[in-house]
């Protein structure tokens, strides 16, 4: 089984596809893989690709596999590992014991490159790194032969063999295909098969000091597992001539076929697991998981359910051109998810203190609030109410312009659930600063109605202040300020993407809230809790706030979300 059933709309693969189940070639059969190298976290752009690999299979009755692509023991750890193999699974996919690894190949692959030494298509090089790099020619140049290129079959033979043996340093030889050093496609200039790496590879130990290239790797790996279409990103174009290439030469047990598609793009987000590992270890962000980074890790704890990043993917579509998608579309995926399914709560980030004057101290009354309009089964809380509450600093202007509609003295709003009530006073501390607001309530208008129709033009939240728990909360935006933030990145940090606010005041049902749980607060967004926050020190993070301008702009002008 693949998981949740994902279909991503028509695309030029899944017509490709189509045409080979048809046509009957694999005897219909379609296995398709998702193959992380275990060197970061998996990224948004990674949840397209696994979208892809696991819709596809879903979609034609076939199967996914999850191969890890470990052939690169320096950069690999566990830790990555096991967090590639979580966020597959929370965004909803299944390999069952489908799990296999490059180098579950790493044997076969060796005796495959002793084959291609024996046919002549394979010698051991002695020139360094930096001279095959110098002999590799142009675009517009061919390369040069290395002088090693003719080496008998088996002197390349006993050369290799000692190469595994370990009886050369990193780097003092390589293996490489015998192909064409004049070749217009710079991949098949006599491209290094094996290298030497005296490393620990996390799962065959020091059994190994040789690791085959990704490319030798790939393509062998794919035949072994009996792949049909090895969908990969569009920079590997270049390298298909040699993926088939090895294909050809090697006896490989079945013929899968590559197809390269555009990778995704974020706006306002750096992709690459080389800039997102420096923002970790340059401590720009608090780790992996930050909530503003674009990894899985990070926009889970950020709120994110896997139903929205899933409809993202469907909805992004499928092609050849690079494209950068608008941030705001993946906001836009997950408010119209939690628009479902979050409860509506209270909460005040920034209190002032509000003390109705006519309603009696010391009672408490419990009244209705709907927990989600979208959604008539969640059903009615009830949220106390008392002579003390706080409201959002935000909602009072002592002295407000024209079209400001909340509190201000004299002016009556209603509150949310609750009561109209009219601002009669204000307190001030020494600095002249607003501490406390006097208000009066009209008890005839409970549950937020008036009998005589009166109309007020603003509904505020609010909590009430004995009853209130107290929480920090999390307000995060972009990660940087320009939209494609480029090379120099580490420029373009957005200073504001997190703002912490110590004290905020939010309503008792939340009390018990467990980590991962999601809201909305009234007016202010989406919100969940922290996975590290606990009943004495309540977090919450802002996943989005509840403004969409995507919404908005998909309505007025009927566009795309594909710039
Ligand atoms: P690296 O540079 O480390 O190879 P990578 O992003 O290619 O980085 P992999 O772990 O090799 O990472 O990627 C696994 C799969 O995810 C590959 O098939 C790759 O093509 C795909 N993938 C990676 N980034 C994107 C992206 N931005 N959009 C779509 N697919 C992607
Ligand atoms: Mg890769």
């Amino acid at each position: 089984m693949n998981g949740v059933e994902t279909k991503l709309p028509p695309n030029f693969i899944s017509t490709i596809v189509a045409e080979d189940v048809k046509s009957g070639k694999h005897g219909g059969r379609v296995l398709t893989r998702f193959p992380p190298e275990p060197n970061g976290y998996l990224h948004i752009g990674h949840a397209k690709s696994i979208c892809l690999n696991f819709g596809l299979a879903s979609e034609f009755g076939g199967l996914c596999n999850f191969r890890f692509d470990d052939t690169n023991p320096g950069k690999e750890e566990i830790e990555y590992v096991d967090s590639i193999m979580n966020d597959v699974r929370w965004l909803g996919f299944d390999w069952d014991e489908r799990l296999f690894h490059a180098s579950d190949y790493f044997e076969q692959l060796y005796k495959w490159a002793l084959d291609l030494i024996r046919d002549g298509k394979a010698f051991v090089d002695s020139l360094s790194a930096d001279e095959i790099r110098e002999t590799r020619g142009t675009l517009t140049e061919p390369g040069k032969e290395s002088p090693y290129r003719n080496r008998a079959v088996a002197e390349n033979l006993d050369l290799f063999q000692k190469m595994r043996a370990g009886e050369f340093e990193d780097g003092q030889c390589v293996l490489r295909a015998r192909i064409d050093m004049a070749s217009p496609n710079l991949n098949l200039r006599d491209p290094v098969l094996y290298r030497i790496r005296k490393m620990s590879h996390w799962r065959t130990g020091d059994k190994w000091c040789i690791y085959p290239m990704y490319d030798y790797a790939h393509g062998q790996s794919d035949a072994l597992e009996g792949i049909t279409h090895s969908i990969c990103t569009m920079e590997y174009e270049d390298h298909r001539p040699l993926y088939d290439w090895f294909l050809d030469n090697i006896n490989v047990p079945s013929r899968p076929r590559q197809i390269e598609f555009a990778r995704l793009n974020l706006s306002y987000t750096v992709m690459s697991k080389r800039k997102l590992l420096r923002l970790v270890r340059e401590r720009k962000v608090a780790g992996w998981d930050d909530p503003r980074m674009p990894t899985l890790a990070g926009i889970r704890r950020r709120g994110y359910t896997p139903e929205s990043i899933r409809a993202f993917c469907e909805r992004i579509g499928v092609g050849k051109k690079e494209s950068t998608v608008d941030l705001a579309f993946l906001e836009y995926s997950i408010r119209e998810d939690l628009n479902l399914k979050a409860p509506r709560v209270m909460g005040v980030l920034n209190p002032l203190k509000v003390v109705i004057e006519n309603y009696p101290e010391g009672q408490t009354e419990y009244l209705d609030a709907i927990n989600n309009p979208e959604d008539p089964s969640a059903g009615v809380r009830q949220v106390p109410f008392s002579r003390e509450l706080y409201v959002e600093r935000e909602d009072f202007m002592e002295d407000p312009p024209k079209k400001f509609y909340r509190l201000s003295p004299g002016r009556e709003v209603r509150l949310r659930y609750a009561y109209f009530i009219t601002c009669t006073g204000v307190v001030k501390n020494d600095k002249g600063e607003v501490v406390e607001l006097r208000c009066t309530y009209d008890s005839a208008t409970k549950g937020g109605d008036s009998p005589d129709g009166r109309k007020v033009k603003a509904t505020l939240h609010w909590v009430s202040a004995p009853h209130a728990i107290d929480a920090e909360v999390r307000l995060y935006d972009k990660l940087f300020t320009e939209p494609e933030p480029g090379d120099d990145f580490m420029e373009k940090l957005n200073p504001k993407s997190l703002e912490v606010v110590e004290a905020a005041k939010l309503e008792p049902s939340l009390e018990e809230a467990p980590p991962g749980s999601r809201y909305q607060f009234e007016r202010l967004g989406y919100f969940c809790v922290d996975q590290d926050s606990t009943p004495s020190r309540r977090v919450f993070n802002r996943t989005v706030t509840l403004r969409d301008t995507w919404a908005k702009v998909m309505k007025a002008e009927g566009i795309s979300p594909v710039k």
